[in-house]
């Protein structure tokens, strides 16, 4: 168990010794308030909530306090397009490991995609709509989904319209593609790789070898299709245009061809893999993780306040230091 204030952990050691000293010389902080509370590694976090800038006055804390943001081993694509779109965002979830509640949109993505992995184990003649209806009720009781629907905090409809919202999801695969003549040679595919200098992990939905022996990655979106007055088609592609380097590097295996299969629409997006895409996501990975260690080793992650900050669970749960007031 350890004691961490802001970006400082009193260690185990340090903890038996300096419990008592350490809770006066926090109040001794200006006579902040601190809250306690219990995180999964069952250390007590003292949330900052007026401790933003405390660099002046850690001088007072006592001596053993040790440096508390250490970089995660391991990037996923995800990860590092959490960090870019709030770095502060990255700090809550990863350091402060404050979780948010799941929501009615990743149970469907979660659902949808279990579904169809059970779909692309079945022989190719018996991929078919009513054997997609047979393995979503199977899946929806091994996964006990039914509960877990129900518990969401924030449901956006009955579990019949979840179901409705996933099935159609399901079926809109035959409108882009026939499940019958797809052999997929991974699925669910781990790779960790060191991509300059980056140690990278993630799972590839799915890819096949093509004739060329190259690869083609594809993965599923049961989210809506980014608008492309926002988002290019490099930040778009971006998480498979990192596993594409990540096979490279992994296991020298050439990607040829990226597809987004969008089931809500229902709608396919693809490009090819070319040096210049590799290039731009390379660079995208190597400046996130120098961002990344910068942020590590002063404390400071920058919140990204931007419209988007209405869809953010933490400015909702009151941890986001740019709305507390
Ligand atoms: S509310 Fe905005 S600034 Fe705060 S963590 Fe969320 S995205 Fe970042």
């Amino acid at each position: 168990m350890c004691i961490s204030f802001g970006r400082w952990r009193l260690d185990e050691k340090a903890r038996k010794q300096n419990l008592l000293d350490f809770q006066p010389a926090l109040m001794g902080l200006g006579g902040c308030k601190y809250h306690l509370r219990s995180d999964n590694d069952h250390s007590l976090i003292v949330v900052p909530w007026l401790f933003r800038r405390c660099d002046q006055s850690v001088a007072h804390l006592p001596e053993r306090l040790t440096h508390m943001f250490t970089p995660p081993n391991y990037l996923s694509p995800s990860s590092i397009r959490l960090f870019r779109d709030c770095p502060q965002k990255f700090k809550l979830s990863k350091f402060d490991k404050i979780q948010e509640p799941p929501t009615w949109q990743q149970y469907v993505g979660t659902f949808v995609h279990d579904v169809l992995e059970h779909l692309y184990q079945v022989e190719a003649e018996e991929r078919t709509v009513d054997r997609v209806r047979e393995l979503a009720a199977t899946r929806w009781e091994a996964g006990n989904w039914e509960a877990q629907v129900l518990a969401l905090a924030e449901p956006l409809g009955s579990i019949k319209d979840f179901k409705l919202t996933a099935f159609q999801c399901m079926k809109n695969l035959w409108s882009i593609e026939n499940p019958q003549d797809i052999e997929l040679d991974g699925m669910e595919h781990k790779v960790e790789a060191n991509v300059e200098g980056v140690q990278m992990l993630g799972f590839i939905d799915r890819f096949i070898f093509e004739d060329d022996r190259a690869v083609a990655i594809s993965d599923y979106k049961t989210g809506k299709v980014p608008s492309s007055k926002f988002t290019t088609q490099n930040e778009e592609f971006f998480q498979l245009l990192a596993y594409a380097l990540m096979l490279q590097e992994a296991d020298q295996e050439t990607t040829s061809r990226l597809q987004l299969l969008y089931l809500k629409e229902p709608v396919v997006h693809e490009i090819s893999v070319t040096p210049v895409n590799l290039a731009v996501a390379k660079g995208v990975i190597v400046e996130t993780k120098e961002s990344l260690d910068a942020s590590c080793g002063t404390g400071e992650f920058h919140c990204n306040v931007t419209k988007l900050c209405d869809w953010c669970y933490f400015k909702k749960s009151g941890d986001c230091p740019a709305f507390q007031k």
